[in-house]
């Protein structure tokens, strides 16, 4: 089952990156595991998949302890108190949503002499369920943050919001582009806007076609997630 739906979702990867002028290998597909066991990220990976996304810190943990030579997303929103858990671990932190915690962020990467990659979560369309900066915060947060020595900015990332036709979020996912072309144009030092990570199940094609680096798949590579079992999960 896994392996049919990596396929299908390859598939409809490689026909975004065809009708949009890309090449395939300009995007990742992240499989974001979140609540599922560990047979299906193992399954997953004996089909080549080498990264997945995780959004809490705990279950990120426990799956990087089982399987160490994977790469290892943090999507979810971060606690700074939770930060030294996740520095070692984490290859891209998707989910810097304040100065505070990038600040955390750099002190710990610090103390284990590394630098973390993150990326700066944006609600562009500013939904007051979600973390993110504010699209017009970006620019001073960029600013701020490109000054912490064991901090990298790779990009930005959203999550966009739940809709029916995915064609309605087109015009959010334009807007992180052209966003993360506006902050290339000022050249900062120690920046990078390599990495635009957006598009979930319901709307990866559309992020894709909309210049996506990377996608977070999770439903259409693992199925519908049960949160009636997941405090199992990790204890
Ligand atoms: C759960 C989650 C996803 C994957 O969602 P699906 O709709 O199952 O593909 C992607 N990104 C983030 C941040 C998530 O929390």
């Amino acid at each position: 089952m896994i392996s049919e739906n990596l396929r299908e979702v390859e598939e409809k990867i490689s026909q975004a990156c065809l009708r949009s002028g890309r090449d395939r290998s300009e995007v990742l597909l992240i499989a974001v595991s979140k609540t599922k066991p560990l047979e299906m990220v193992e399954e997953a990976a004996g089909c080549n998949q080498i990264d997945f996304g995780e959004n809490k810190v705990q279950e990120l943990c426990m799956k990087y302890e089982h399987f160490p030579t994977l790469r290892w997303h943090m999507i979810g929103h971060l606690q700074r108190n939770k930060v030294r858990q996740v520095v070692d671990k984490a290859f891209l932190i998707h989910s810097v949503d304040s100065l505070r915690l990038a600040e955390t962020i750099e002190a710990e990467a610090a103390k284990i002499n590394t630098v973390a990659r993150v990326l700066l979560e944006v609600n562009v369309a500013e939904e007051e369920s979600k973390f993110g900066f504010k699209m017009d915060q970006v620019m001073e947060a960029v600013e701020q943050i490109s000054k912490l020595e064991h901090v990298h900015i790779h990009g930005l990332m959203t999550i966009a919001p739940f809709v029916e036709d995915p064609e309605e979020n087109r015009p959010v996912f334009q807007k992180l582009r052209q966003l993360s072309v506006d902050i290339k144009e000022k050249n900062m030092n120690n920046v990078n806007m390599d990495v635009l990570s957006m598009g979930m199940t319901n709307d990866y094609e559309v992020a894709v076609e909309e210049g996506a680096t990377m996608v977070r798949v999770g439903t259409g590579i693992f199925g519908e997630r049960d949160y009636s079992t997941t405090a199992k999960i990790g204890e």
